[in-house]
């Protein structure tokens, strides 16, 4: 089909071209000398993305499941306690693994598209006099249902119930995109990959841990081998990799991070914002809903759509693609076939979100779905004109004032 394909899953998002380059490199030694320059500079960016100072990050050679399995695996023992809501696939998933690495979990079962529980989390932790559960675990944004979790809330509902449980945070599809701020938030293990905000492909997985984490990873029985923080820590010192570490992503790395800071990261966040503003808009004028059940859980870097009862999502995800080249997010376990999903993170556009919207919108209308054409087009449209005038007025201020 003639013209690039529009990638609007929720990653891996799509490669700027820039990236693209920084990793066509051909082979080189990663035990030379100068090979140790590429990760520290890695390792610094990735600091200021977590918005760390004292945090420790890692970098593994695997996708997000593997930087969840270090995260677990390092810092506990089997049949220790951990509490975990549960509000998606991706929380699920997370959730099977502890269970099926040994774990004792405590599920918090939410309804799909609501997000993290502040009060019940809180009530659990008082219940816990014994300060049994170790762990707090936590997706900020969960991909599959496009809501994002306030995890500043849950770290002062940790602290209102006094508990000493450390905070683990899945920030695989908000890491680079929306806010998150690993010390003030005083979380204890952030993971992410590299496919989504960070627009890379995938292939590294990544963990910033706390001091407190690495304390508890001294005492850490879980067995682990690939995944050992150790043996990273004691090759990262030297500014090398117990094994071969992929030479292109990391280069890719280091150029994803130069593009995010010279952007600013209240920028980037800026920028999602007022994209996932104008998806938002375009659903409405539909007449269709999220899967995010309020506002306040609404995700910068995905939308869920929900459509009517009568029509199957797979259909309209199908039909983008064979007809417009549009590849849209599917609906995951207990919502396939219900919604569909658009992602809006990464290195993206006005202009390019329009051709999302504006496939999608046609999608919807071939397999049926009533709606009027141009529709969701002009509502995000009129949104983002909405911004720039804004933006011109408050600039204007600006100089009249330096003026
Ligand atoms: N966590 C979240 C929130 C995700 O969206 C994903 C993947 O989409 C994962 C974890 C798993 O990451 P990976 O597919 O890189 O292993």
């Amino acid at each position: 089909m003639a013209g690039r394909n529009f990638l609007f899953v929720p990653g891996p998002t799509n490669i700027p071209d820039r990236i693209l380059r920084s990793m066509m490199v051909a082979s080189e030694d990663h035990r030379s000398p100068k090979f140790p320059e590429l990760p520290r500079e890695c390792f610094r960016g990735l600091k200021k993305l977590f918005k760390t100072e004292a945090g420790e990050v890692f970098i593994f050679p695997s996708s997000g499941t593997g930087a969840w399995e270090s995260s677990l695996t390092n810092t506990l023992s089997p049949g220790d306690k951990v509490l975990a809501p549960r509000f998606g696939q991706f929380s699920h998933l997370w959730i099977d693994m502890m269970q099926r690495l040994g774990l004792d979990v405590q599920v918090l079962d939410v309804e799909w598209g609501e997000g993290a529980p502040l009060d019940q989390i809180e009530q659990a932790l008082r219940a816990d006099k014994a300060h049994a559960i170790k762990g707090v675990m936590i997706v900020h944004n969960e991909t599959a249902t496009g809501v994002t979790s306030d995890v500043a809330g849950v770290r002062r509902a940790m602290d209102a119930a006094a508990h000493p449980a450390m905070l683990y945070v899945d920030t695989v599809s908000s890491l680079g995109s929306l806010d998150f701020r690993f010390d003030e938030w005083r979380v204890d293990l952030a993971i992410t990959g590299s496919q989504k905000g960070l627009m890379l492909p995938a292939g590294l997985g990544i963990v910033c841990a706390s001091p407190r984490a690495l304390l508890a990873n001294r005492d850490a029985t879980l067995r682990r081998v690939f995944f050992d923080f150790g043996d990273m820590q004691k090759a990262n010192a030297t500014g090398y990799f117990p094994y071969t570490p992929s030479l292109p992503l990391l280069y890719g790395l280091r150029e994803s991070l130069g593009i995010l800071f010279e952007e600013g990261l209240d920028n980037v966040f800026a920028r999602h914002e007022r994209l996932a503003s104008g998806a938002r808009a375009a659903v409405a004028a539909w007449n269709l809903s999220l899967c995010a059940k309020k506002p306040q859980w609404h995700s910068n870097t995905v939308s869920a759509i929900v459509v009517p009862t009568s029509f199957d999502a797979a259909k309209v995800i199908e039909t983008a693609y064979r007809r417009y080249n549009l590849s849209l997010g599917a609906g995951l376990s207990k919502v396939a076939g219900k919604v569909f999903r658009i992602g809006h993170i990464g290195d993206l556009n006005e202009l390019m979100l329009l051709g999302a919207i504006g496939g999608a919108e046609m999608a919807m209308a071939d397999v049926g779905i009533p709606l009027r054409l141009g529709s969701g087009v002009a509502a995000a449209q009129a949104v983002w004109k909405q911004a720039v005038s804004t933006e011109s007025r408050s600039s204007a201020v600006l100089h009249s004032v330096a003026a």
